[in-house]
């Protein structure tokens, strides 16, 4: 049996008929960019995370980088993010020529709350807190040690589309929640998409201004803006995913609860879910010393994996002028060197993953 590490497909065949129905209403409608699909998916999307406003972007990375642009953070500004995030993370911070200041993530895979007060310094200015492969971080506490020093929070959702931490998702936190809805992410587009959610109206408005060349009215620009607007396909297409969101993490929630009672080799270790936080699962990360072994053996019977991510941030080529070198944050660079995602999608069979399973069980290095 050959077992893909991920398959868009199978989502899409699960409500094949109602996108179809969205792609030819839009087609047939003759408005494709700032429509009425837009406008739904944002009043949509907004009221599904719980929060008064959302805005759709072109792509999560604009989320991030306008987010900070619009909160005011520039040259000389310092953003505390976990060391074991995606690069693009760092980017939507570094684009505005803001500087990363690394923290170590828990055992959880987000930042490690306890780590912060000793990161802060007089130049920062914001906390950029990564829900990693679709856990909810402990945002109390970071909301906390925000407000106690007058910084901002960011929090980028790009992969925990509904996780919660009690009744609370993620995005409702911070000042701003950033969205990727890149198609391999839990709320997933068939191209480029990206959004915001903030409870505070003015942000709201500045970010639907910025995203369109910095003009509210055609042709009157306020502000250098950008180019950054999510399409009404895209936006019908995920206003039918979004009706099915709930049960698309409930799939996953399934899927993984039968990965975490059945795999039981002694050289994989786990995922762990913070008490009192969801995990939507939007990756199933486990750990294991020997992991190029691991790999092989997968491959040798069909089985792909990935690895999210190989190079942390401060050891990536583009950040060498940041002067940090392997040792700087042991406990990520312990994670890039061992983490594996195993296959998960919708629409995964009980077969596939029983194969799965023994594939995995059967590792002996
Ligand atoms: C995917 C992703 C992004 C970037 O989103 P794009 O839509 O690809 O620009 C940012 N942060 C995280 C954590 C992501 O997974």
């Amino acid at each position: 049996m050959n077992i893909a590490p991920m398959r868009l497909d199978r989502a899409y065949q699960l409500h094949q008929a109602q996108y179809e129905a969205a792609c030819l209403r839009v087609l047939r409608s003759g408005r494709y960019v700032l429509g009425e699909e837009l406008s739904a998916f944002e009043a949509e999307f907004a009221a599904y995370i719980g929060s008064p406003y959302a805005v759709g972007l072109g792509t999560g990375l604009d989320a991030l980088w306008i987010a900070f642009r619009l909160l005011g953070i520039g040259a000389g500004d310092e953003v505390i993010v976990q060391a074991n995030a995606y690069i693009a993370c760092v980017m939507g911070i570094t684009i505005n020529n803001a500087t990363p200041v690394f923290v170590e993530p828990d055992e959880y895979y987000n930042m490690d709350t306890e780590k912060i007060e000793a990161a802060i310094t007089d130049k920062t200015k914001a906390i950029l807190a990564v829900h990693l492969y679709g856990q909810a971080s402990d945002m109390e506490t970071i909301l906390a040690v925000a407000q106690k020093h007058n910084l901002s929070v960011v929090e980028d959702c790009a992969q925990s589309h509904g996780a919660k931490q009690g009744e609370r998702m993620m995005g409702t936190f911070g000042n701003v929640g950033c969205f990727s809805m890149y198609p391999s992410k839990m709320l997933g587009a068939f191209g480029e998409a990206g959004a915001i959610v903030t409870d505070a109206e003015t942000l709201a408005g500045d970010f639907r201004v910025f995203r369109n060349y910095g003009s509210e009215k055609r042709y009157y620009n306020k502000m250098i803006g950008t180019n950054s607007r999510l399409d009404e396909l895209q936006a019908a297409l995920l206003r039918v995913r979004l009706l099915h969101l709930d049960e698309l993490i409930a799939e996953r929630e399934r899927l993984c609860a039968r990965y975490r009672d059945e795999i039981t080799n002694a050289h994989i270790i786990l995922p762990k879910i913070r008490p009192g936080c969801s995990s939507v699962w939007h990756q199933f990360v486990v750990r294991s010393e020997e992991r190029e072994r691991l790999i092989e053996h997968l491959a040798a019977k069909g089985v792909g994996s990935i690895i999210h991510y190989p190079v942390p941030p401060h050891l990536s080529e583009a950040y060498a002028y940041l002067g940090l070198r392997r040792g700087s944050f042991p406990l990520a660079e312990a994670y890039a060197d061992t983490v594996l995602s195993l296959p998960l999608y919708n629409g995964m069979t009980e077969a596939e993953q029983t194969y799965t399973i023994e594939v995995i069980n059967d590792y002996n290095p």
